[in-house]
C-alpha cells in the first residue's frame, strides 16, 4: 500500500503531539509531508527533524533563524493544498483553521478534523466545499469517532437518536454560586482528559459539548432534537447511536485521543496498533450517567439554540465563546462571565447575515468585538 502523506496543522499542540506519537508507530503506512505551528518554533523545529516533512510552517516567528519554513497565516493554507499531503490533520485550535479546512476539502483532501471550531461557524460552507472538490471530512474529536464507528456506514434515516458523552468537567458537582468565581487553576484540572487550555475551559464551561452537539448535526445530518447530552465521567463511553429498531450502539476505550486520531487516519480500515493501553472492563468499572444540569452550565443550552437558529449564530457562539475565554485565561474575567459573554452576543448579533466566508467571518468578529465592549478590555 503507498504511505499516504499527513500534514499536521498545530503539531505542537495537544492533538498535534498525539498524532505523532501515532504517526511514529505508523511508519510504514503514513509519512509526515507538512507541519505547522503557531509560535513554539523550538518543539517545532525538533519534530521536523524527527520527521523530515518537506514542508515546515510557522504562523509568528520568534526571532528564531528558520530558512525555508513557511511564514504568516498562509502557511496553514500551504500546508493543507500540497500534491503530497492526503490527509490534513486540522489540530489548531479556534476559528484561525476554518480556511485551511475549507481549502484542504476543496482540493479533494482528506480532513481528519480535531478543529471542530471550523465546522461549527462555517457548517454548510465546509459542507459545500468537499461536495465542490470531492475532499472528506473525518473526525477526529473522540465523540464523533465514535458516533462514526457506531454508524458504521448505515444511512441517518436509520438512526433515531444520538447520545453524546460528556465527562462533566472539573465542576460536574457544583453549585451555580461556587461555579460564578471558579479559578482558572480550578478549571484547568480537567478529570478525565489533558488537553490545550482553551478546549479544556470550554469542557469546564460545557461549551465543548455544544460544540460538539452543531458539530455532530453537520456531520452526520440530524436534526438538533435527536442529539442529547448525558455526563459519564469517567469518559469510557465515547457516545451512543440508537436505531430505528431501539437498538443502541455504543463505542468503548480507555480515554485516549490516540484512538480516534488513528482511525480518522485509517477509516474506514482499521490498522494494528498497540499504543494504548489494553481495554479491562473490571478496571474501568463503574461506568456510570448522570442527567447533565442545564441551568448550572447555561453555556450548553445557549450553543444548542444557536445551533437550532442556524444560519450565523453558531459562528457568534463560537467566536464568543472564544472571546470570552481568552478573557478567562488571561485573568480579565470571571468564570460566570462566559456564559453571559455569549447570551449577550447572541441576543444582539444572533441573526447575522450567512452564506458566504464573508458573512460568517463578519459575525464573527461582530462578535468578538461585542465581547470585548462588554468587558470594556
Ligand atoms: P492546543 O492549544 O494544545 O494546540 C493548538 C495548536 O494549534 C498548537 O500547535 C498551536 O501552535 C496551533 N495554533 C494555535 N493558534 C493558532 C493560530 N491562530 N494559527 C495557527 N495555528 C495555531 O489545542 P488542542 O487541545 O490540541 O486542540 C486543538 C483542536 O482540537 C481544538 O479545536 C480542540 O477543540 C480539538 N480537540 C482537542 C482534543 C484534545 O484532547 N486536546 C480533543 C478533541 C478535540
Ligand atoms: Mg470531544
Amino acid at each position: 500500500m503507498r504511505s499516504r502523506g499527513v500534514a499536521i496543522l498545530g503539531s505542537t499542540g495537544s492533538i498535534g503531539t498525539t498524532a505523532l506519537r501515532v504517526l511514529e508507530r505508523q511508519r510504514d503506512r503514513f509519512h509526515v509531508a507538512a507541519l505547522t505551528a503557531f509560535s513554539n518554533g523550538a518543539l517545532l523545529a525538533e519534530q521536523a527533524t524527527r520527521f523530515a516533512p518537506g514542508y515546515v510552517g510557522l504562523v509568528q516567528n520568534g526571532g528564531g533563524e528558520h530558512p525555508g519554513w513557511g511564514m504568516g497565516t498562509a502557511c496553514l493554507i500551504d500546508a493543507a493544498v500540497l500534491d503530497e499531503v492526503d490527509i490534513v490533520l486540522n489540530a489548531v485550535v479556534g476559528a484561525a483553521g476554518l480556511d485551511a479546512t475549507l481549502a484542504a476539502l476543496e482540493r479533494g483532501k482528506r480532513v481528519a478534523l480535531a478543529n471542530k471550531e471550523s465546522l461549527v461557524m462555517g457548517g454548510a460552507l465546509v459542507a459545500d466545499a468537499a461536495r465542490r472538490g470531492g475532499g472528506e471530512l473525518v473526525p477526529v474529536d473522540s465523540e464523533h469517532s465514535a458516533i462514526l464507528q457506531c454508524i458504521a456506514g448505515r444511512p441517518s434515516s436509520e438512526v433515531r437518536r444520538l447520545v453524546i458523552t460528556a465527562s462533566g468537567g472539573p465542576f460536574r458537582r457544583w453549585s451555580a454560586a461556587q461555579l460564578e468565581n471558579a479559578t482558572l487553576a480550578d478549571a484547568l484540572q480537567h478529570p478525565t482528559w489533558r488537553m490545550g487550555r482553551k478546549i479544556t475551559v470550554d469542557s469546564a464551561t460545557l461549551a465543548n459539548k455544544a460544540l460538539e452537539v452543531i458539530e455532530a448535526h453537520f456531520l452526520f445530518g440530524l436534526p438538533y432534537d435527536r442529539i442529547e447530552v448525558v455526563v459519564h465521567p469517567q469518559s469510557v463511553v465515547h457516545s451512543f447511536v440508537e436505531f430505528v429498531d431501539g437498538s443502541v450502539l455504543a463505542q468503548l476505550g480507555v480515554p485516549s485521543m490516540e484512538l480516534p486520531v488513528l482511525y480518522a487516519l485509517s477509516y474506514p480500515d482499521r490498522l494494528p496498533d498497540t499504543g494504548v493501553p489494553p481495554f479491562d472492563p473490571v478496571e474501568l468499572s463503574p461506568l456510570t450517567f448522570e442527567k447533565v444540569r442545564l441551568r448550572e452550565f447555561p453555556a450548553l443550552e445557549l450553543g444548542m439554540q444557536a445551533g437550532r437558529l442556524g444560519g450565523s449564530a453558531p459562528a457568534v457562539f463560537n467566536a464568543a465563546n472564544e472571546q470570552a475565554v481568552a478573557y478567562f485565561l488571561e485573568g480579565t474575567i470571571r468564570f460566570g462571565d462566559i456564559p453571559r459573554a455569549i447570551e449577550s452576543a447572541l441576543d444582539r448579533l444572533g441573526d447575522a447575515p450567512s452564506g458566504t466566508r464573508d458573512a460568517i467571518l463578519a459575525a464573527d468578529g461582530s462578535a468578538r468585538r461585542h465581547v470585548q465592549e462588554l468587558f470594556r478590555c
